[in-house]
């Protein structure tokens, strides 16, 4: 029988509003068109739509999920934060920075985002299902133990594995491919040695009181997690070839040595090619060999069980074309969409070199 892919959802996704405005730079007086924010429900309604109506459509399973509980929450983020949150009132908007922005009746929205991951991760661990996708927003996974950041305010992977370890998982893995450092993630499981997280992302470095972290090679993990923690600042301008010969040189060892219980993917597609908030150049294709590896490392290392959640992707139509690829690689079908923009090939002559020096920086790092 066919691979099947079980797509957990909820319309009321749609209601987290992030207002307009130019946000990834200082207001301009002289533009007529006001942008809407970056991370919008117009993105996710694409994602939806291209897994609705898109040839893959035929080998997904579409459920809903309750929202996340109190506990839930708790195992992951500080429960002053949570408090803090829940608090806002119903019809404030209120700005954790100047694009982290908490819209009215978000609360609500975010619990739900994060209940709709558990219950994907849940899916998987009970059997129901070996894959599974969180169609989510906001993303999580720059969400810290006591912090917003970058758009998210609850780390909807974290939440998920700390609900699964409730329950008597032992070990996972996070393969991070959002173009953005994974720095909550990489927070929550700085000291811990069960749960490896591997960050691919552009060499953006910290960006402010909210993203301390500076995603470095050399943020390593620290006691018993020393060595957990996998950072690849990836050189701008890296693309389908740069990113897969990291992923089968340090990605996919990693993975293999740690031997998780279950593989987490944070699925961004904002390190395509044509993403307002990265500089990376991967292309569909690039996203179908990634759904490939990672498919193909979850079949070797933890019997098949992957969990992929939505995170960044902010050209509205590509990276729903990225999405599709992504789990067409996943499922092992042949791509169902043409590539319909990209066409530039990226320079990869600088890989090896790149890879030699991360392997030597780590090895530093963890000795
Ligand atoms: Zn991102």
């Amino acid at each position: 029988m066919a691979d099947r892919l079980a797509v957990f959802f909820d319309p009321s996704i749609f209601d987290h509003d992030t207002g307009q405005g130019f946000f990834e730079a200082p207001a301009s007086p002289c533009l007529p068109v006001i942008e809407t924010h970056p991370e919008n429900a117009e993105r996710v309604r694409n994602m939806h739509g291209v897994l609705r109506d898109g040839p893959i459509a035929e080998a997904l399973d579409w459920f809903g999920a309750e929202a996340a509980t109190r506990s839930d929450l708790e195992r992951f983020h500080a429960p002053a934060y949570i408090d803090e949150l829940e608090a806002i009132p119903a019809e404030e908007t209120r700005a954790y920075s100047s694009t982290t922005i908490f819209g009215p009746g978000s609360f609500a929205i975010l619990c739900r985002a994060a209940g709709l991951t558990v219950a994907a991760a849940s899916h998987v661990f009970d059997g129901r299902g070996m894959l599974a996708y969180a169609l989510v927003r906001p993303p999580g996974h720059h969400a810290q133990p006591q912090m917003a950041d970058g758009y998210c305010f609850f780390n909807n992977i974290g939440v998920a594995i700390e609900s699964l370890r409730a329950r008597g998982l032992k070990t996972a893995a996070v393969i991070d491919w959002d173009v953005h450092h994974g720095n909550g993630t990489q927070e929550g499981y700085y000291d811990d040695p069960d749960v490896l997280t591997i960050s691919l992302h552009m060499n953006h470095g910290a960006w402010g009181p909210t993203h301390p972290q500076s995603g470095d090679v050399d943020e390593a993990g620290s006691g018993a997690g020393l060595g957990k923690n996998l950072n690849i600042p990836m050189p701008w301008g890296s693309g389908d070839e740069a990113y897969l010969r990291v992923f089968d040189a340090v990605v996919a060892p990693a993975v293999r040595e740690h031997r998780p219980e279950i593989l987490f993917i944070a699925a961004g597609q904002d390190a395509n090619q044509f993403d307002p908030n990265g500089r990376q150049l991967l292309d569909m294709n690039g996203f179908y060999r990634l759904g490939l590896r990672a498919r193909a490392l979850a079949d070797e290392c933890c019997g098949g069980r992957m969990v992929l959640v939505q995170e960044g992707g902010y050209q509205v139509s590509y990276a729903a074309y990225c999405l599709h690829a992504t789990l067409d690689g996943v499922l092992k079908r042949a791509p169902g969409l043409p590539d319909p923009i990209a066409y530039m090939r990226e320079d990869s002559s600088g890989i090896d070199d790149f890879v030699k020096q991360w392997q030597q920086r780590y090895a530093e790092a963890t000795s």
